[in-house]
C-alpha cells in the first residue's frame, strides 16, 4: 500500500476553536483510515503574533480530544536557516526579486493604475520588478528592509511549456480531480517577508516535502494556496502531494469560527465541563 502521511499545521496565534478541532480530526481520521501517519507541525514563523502559551494550549487541546502524533513536533521557528536555503534556490533560478516597497506604496501604486491590479487570494495581484542594480545596492547599504517576491513572469519563462500544464490533484469524495494551476492569481507573491525571511507558502511547502507529507489536508480557505504551492514545488524540485481541502465549519448562524469567538475555543468548552467525546461526535466523527 502507498504510504500515507498527513498533518495538522496550526499557527499558535490564538486558542484553537471548533473549526481547528474539525480540521485536526479530519486529518487524524484520514491517517487512521489509511493506516498512515499523522504529524503535528507548529507554524510559528510570525514571531510577533505567535505565543508560547498558545503552542502549549494546542498540545493540551489536541491531547484532550484524544489525538496522538509523532514526536518531536516540528516547530518552524527552529528552522529559519532551512527556509533561507530554499529561498537561495529560488534566487539562483532568477525567479525572485527584492521588493523594498511598503504596503502603502504598493496600494498607492495600484490606486493610480487600478486596471493593472485585480484582486488575488491575498489581496491585490501586485506585479513588480527588481530595481536597477545600483539603486538596489544603495538601499541595501542603507539597511532598507525588503521582501522577496516571486516573479510570475520569470517563473513562466523558466518553465516554458511546463507552465501551461502545471496542475495539482485535489481528492474529493467523488475521486481525484486534476486542477490546472494558475499561480499568477497571486500576482508576484511574497515568498520571504521583510521581518523573517520566509513566508507561510515557502515554509509550508518546504516542510511538507521534508516531512514526506503525501496528503495535504486542510481547510478550503487555503484552496487557492495550492496553485502557488504547486509552482514552488516545481521550482524547488519537491514531490507533489495530493490535496484534500475540507469544508469549513460554521456556527448556527452560518458564520465561520474564528479566533475571536471565545466561546467556541476548546479551552473554554473544556473548562465549562464539555466532554471531548461529545465534541468529537458533534463534529461528525465516531470515535475517540
Ligand atoms: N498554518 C496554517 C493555518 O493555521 C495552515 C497551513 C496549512 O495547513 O497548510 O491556517
Amino acid at each position: 500500500m502507498m504510504e500515507f502521511v498527513t498533518r495538522f499545521a496550526p499557527s499558535p496565534t490564538g486558542l484553537l476553536h471548533l473549526g481547528h478541532a474539525f480540521s485536526a480530526l479530519t486529518a487524524y481520521e484520514a491517517a487512521k483510515q489509511a493506516d498512515g501517519r499523522f504529524l503535528l507541525r507548529i507554524e510559528d514563523i510570525d514571531r510577533t503574533r505567535c505565543k508560547p502559551e498558545f503552542e502549549e494550549a494546542i498540545y493540551e487541546d489536541l491531547r484532550w480530544l484524544g489525538l496522538e502524533w509523532e514526536t518531536p513536533v516540528r516547530r518552524q521557528s527552529d528552522h529559519f536557516d532551512e527556509y533561507a536555503v530554499a529561498l537561495a534556490t529560488l534566487q539562483e533560478k532568477g525567479v525572485v526579486y527584492r521588493c523594498f516597497k511598503t504596503r502603502k506604496e504598493i496600494l498607492d501604486e495600484i490606486a493610480r493604475a487600478p486596471h493593472l491590479s485585480r484582486k488575488g487570494p491575498e489581496g491585490p495581484q501586485y506585479v513588480g520588478e527588481a530595481l536597477p542594480p545600483k539603486e538596489e545596492q544603495t538601499l541595501i547599504e542603507e539597511g532598507a528592509p525588503y521582501a522577496w517576491r516571486l516573479s510570475m513572469a520569470a517563473a513562466k519563462d523558466l518553465l516554458g511549456g511546463e507552465w501551461e500544464t502545471l496542475s495539482f490533484t485535489e481528492e474529493t469524495p467523488e475521486g481525484l480531480r486534476t486542477v490546472k494551476a494558475t499561480p499568477d492569481i497571486f500576482g508576484d507573491a511574497v515568498v520571504a517577508r521583510k521581518d523573517n525571511g520566509t513566508s507561510y507558502h515557502l515554509a509550508s511547502v518546504h516542510d511538507d516535502a521534508l516531512q514526506g507529507v503525501t496528503h495535504v489536508i486542510r481547510g478550503e480557505d487555503l484552496y487557492h494556496a495550492a496553485h502557488l504551492h504547486r509552482l514552488l514545488q516545481v521550482l524547488l524540485a519537491l514531490p507533489e502531494p495530493v490535496y484534500r481541502h475540507h469544508r469549513l465549519l460554521t456556527d448556527e448562524t452560518g458564520r465561520r469560527f474564528a479566533k475571536r469567538d471565545k466561546a467556541a475555543t476548546l479551552k473554554s468548552m473544556r473548562e465549562s465541563g464539555a466532554k471531548a467525546d461529545d465534541i468529537v461526535t458533534r463534529l461528525g466523527f465516531s470515535r475517540v
